[in-house]
């Protein structure tokens, strides 16, 4: 027997994460939990659905940053000229994701909470600096992404925590972004690397700070000091980012799965490391 309970908002749902404790699994738009259930990798008696809860769909600009609720839909992320307004790229991000079913059902919160590797939003989001709200019942804290997963499926959120909220910083007009995503089995699969990109750029054309978030191909998404450093107060000649995109290939660890292997994994950073870095170098804003 499976219970669904309908919270009306967060801290209901919190709550009755605490009551249920182990037998409980939260589903938002359920395009995940739902295969898991099927497949019996989970066999929780209450599914806490965040179906009912209002007021968190919404993608808003403030002063110094934009705020997306943890359960907007990939499709109305993807839709909004707000977001598009605020980065072109990300924009981009989420309609790549699956097939526009899937967008229309799955929420920016879950996509992030299940913490799938093979996923796209996580190397973008990294490289803009987005942090997450997490809300339980001690109140609300913030996490920087780059701190928020911590290996295959797992996350920092605690058994009784919501995420909430994605939260990404300002983006200097000075700066251009770019999201790769290569897929190895079909064009509306899961990537098999993502490449998140942002570079910024002093008046004479020289780099002043360049991001690049590789994920897909490792457990969570990795940015590679070594290689983002070369950039710094220097041109991005092609044969700078060839070697920035040889520092990403050569430093991280691959998996091996049924997208590609470790060895293909790591050409494959190399292309599209090299791809992105070009994007945010030509590309416009
Ligand atoms: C056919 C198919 C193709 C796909 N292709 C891609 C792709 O190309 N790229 C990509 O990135 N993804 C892809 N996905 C994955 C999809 O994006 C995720 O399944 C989806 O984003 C999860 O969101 P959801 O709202 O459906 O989450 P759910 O399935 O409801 O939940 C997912 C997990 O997160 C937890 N959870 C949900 N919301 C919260 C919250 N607010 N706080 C805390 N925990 C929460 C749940 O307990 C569960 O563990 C694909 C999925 C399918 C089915």
């Amino acid at each position: 027997m499976l219970d669904f309970l309908e919270p009306v908002d967060f801290s209901e749902a919190t709550a009755l994460l605490s009551e249920y404790g182990d037998e409980a699994k939260v589903i938002a738009g359920g395009t995940s939990v739902v295969l898991m259930l099927q497949q019996k990798f989970i066999a929780p008696s209450v599914l806490i659905s965040l179906g009912r809860v209002s007021g968190w769909d919404f993608v808003r600009v403030e002063p110094d940053d934009l705020h997306i609720g943890a359960l907007t839909s990939l499709r109305e992320a993807e839709l909004s000229p707000v977001l598009h307004q605020f980065c072109p790229a990300l924009t981009h991000t989420f309609r790549v994701v699956g097939n526009v079913r899937v967008r229309n059902q799955a929420t920016l919160g879950g996509n992030l909470s299940a913490a799938d590797y093979a996923a796209d939003p996580p190397a973008m989001l990294t490289v803009l600096g987005a942090r997450v709200r997490l809300l339980g019942p001690e109140g609300m804290r913030e996490v920087p992404l780059s701190e928020f997963f911590l290996g295959f499926y797992t996350t920092v959120l605690e058994p009784t925590e919501i995420l909430s909220e994605v939260i990404i910083p300002t983006i200097p007009e000075t700066a251009r972004s770019a999201y790769f995503k290569y897929t190895s089995i079909s064009a509306e699969g899961r990537p098999c690397v993502a490449v998140g990109a942002l570079a910024d750029f002093e008046d004479d054309g020289k780099c002043r700070d360049l991001r690049v978030a590789v994920g897909a191909a490792v457990e969570t998404p990795q940015r590679v000091d070594s290689a983002e450093e070369m950039a710094h107060g220097q041109a991005l000649t092609d044969e700078l980012i060839a070697a920035i995109a040889d520092e990403y290939a050569r430093t991280l660890d691959p998996l091996s799965d049924v997208r590609g292997s470790a060895w293909y994994r790591e050409e494959m950073i190399r292309v599209f490391v090299k791809r992105a870095v070009e994007e945010v170098r030509d590309g416009n804003r």
